[in-house]
């Protein structure tokens, strides 16, 4: 259906190392068997109670990342993070001189973590909230979401919308002023078709990630470039997507 592209790059995907189920040769291995030319290893941020990664283990993801530059060359291979957006700080869950550890930096909104609205943002997206309340949470979750981008240097934004309201309007301006590629999630619903329309008219560029939680998912695209041909935005938009 959609032969007419070329993925350029995933820049989503995860591993044993949060709660992936392959290593990163795994990921790897299918990124070329799929003809993509670079990777991104990005698991969740630290601050994650449940499945962040253990910062003590970057040497370690860091030696295998090289060692498969040696094993297999025509694969980039970046090492990176998909950083919690947390309502302290620098609205993430790494420190800003942490980020420099990373290749690249994703950052998205999580259940999981400590001072996110947890709660919240749960019972609304399970159960429903009045609607005073749902407005007063849409304002938080998109006041630290704007924090994050604006204090931090974050590759990707990732799957806005999911898990919580959010404005998304007014995330989709500062990703434009930051420079922040706005994700269309293949494993989250996040972009909605709705969502991409609505945001359509702004300076914004796309992005397609497959956030692959199983190596073979790596580079599974096809959903984020159905919701993204729904809304009818031009395929020029998306910075991974190359057509033929
Ligand atoms: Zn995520
Ligand atoms: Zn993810």
């Amino acid at each position: 259906m959609y032969e007419d592209y070329r993925l350029i790059y995933d820049h989503h995907t995860h591993t044993i190392y949060s709660h992936g189920k392959g290593d990163i040769v795994d990921n790897v291995k299918v990124a070329r068997q799929k003809g993509i030319k670079e990777i991104a290893i990005t698991d969740h941020g630290p601050g994650h109670h449940f499945y962040g990664l253990d910062k003590k283990k970057l040497p370690e993801m860091r030696k295998k990342i090289e060692e498969l530059k040696v094993i297999y060359p025509d694969v980039k291979v970046l090492l990176g993070v998909e950083a919690n957006i947390v309502t302290m700080g620098n609205f993430l869950d790494i420190t800003v001189e942490e980020l420099k550890d990373y290749d690249i930096v994703l950052a998205g909104y999580h259940y999981g973590v400590s001072h996110g609205h947890v709660f919240d943002n749960y019972i609304c997206s399970h159960f429903g909230f009045p609607s005073g309340s749902r407005q007063a949470l849409e304002i938080l979750n998109t006041d630290m979401t704007i924090g994050a981008l604006y204090e931090n240097d974050i590759a990707i934004l990732t799957h806005p919308g999911d898990k919580g309201p959010f404005n998304i309007k007014e995330i989709a301006k500062v990703c434009a002023e930051t420079n922040t590629l706005i994700e269309i999630n293949n494993k989250h619903k996040h972009l909605t078709v709705e969502e991409i329309k609505m945001i359509e008219k702004y300076d914004v560029k796309f992005v397609v990630s497959s956030d692959a939680h199983k190596p073979e998912d790596v580079g599974c695209v096809g959903k984020s470039l159905q919701r993204a041909r729904e809304a009818g935005i031009d395929f020029s938009r998306i910075a991974n997507i190359e057509l033929s």
